[in-house]
């Protein structure tokens, strides 16, 4: 945990969220600003800025988590994201993979 962080603040409570999911080793949370409906994040609970500083055993949760997700709400098309670093548009450094459904435009979702 970082004491400044936004997203360790978001597991610990002190934030509120949207939570979706939480174990162990994994929250998940809706996005405050979502590029479409069901933007969800899914982080680890290690507190790290980019991916090669998570431990490999606390990410095995993730990609099941964000797969269970984007079933639940019932997303067919959709993105899973990962951005390191302020060139590749990482703007929150607590690593985290966005899970972005992709509507079906003609049924008029997102
Ligand atoms: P990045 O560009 O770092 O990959 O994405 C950061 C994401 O975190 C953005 O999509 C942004 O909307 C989301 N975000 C930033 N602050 C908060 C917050 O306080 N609560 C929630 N739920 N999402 C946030
Ligand atoms: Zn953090």
């Amino acid at each position: 945990m970082a004491a400044a962080c936004i997203f360790c603040k978001i597991i610990k409570g002190e934030i509120p969220s949207m939570k979706l999911f939480e174990s162990e080793k994994v929250f998940a949370f809706l996005d405050i600003n979502p590029l479409s409906y069901g933007h969800a994040l899914v982080i680890p609970k290690y507190h790290g800025a980019k991916l090669h500083d998570i431990p490999d055993d606390q990410l095995t949760e993730i990609l099941p988590v964000a797969k269970k997700i984007a079933q639940a709400i019932g997303a067919g098309d959709y993105n899973i994201l990962q951005n390191n670093g302020r060139i590749a548009h990482q703007v929150v450094d607590h690593v985290h993979f966005h899970m972005i459904p992709k509507p079906n435009e003609q049924e008029g979702l997102g």
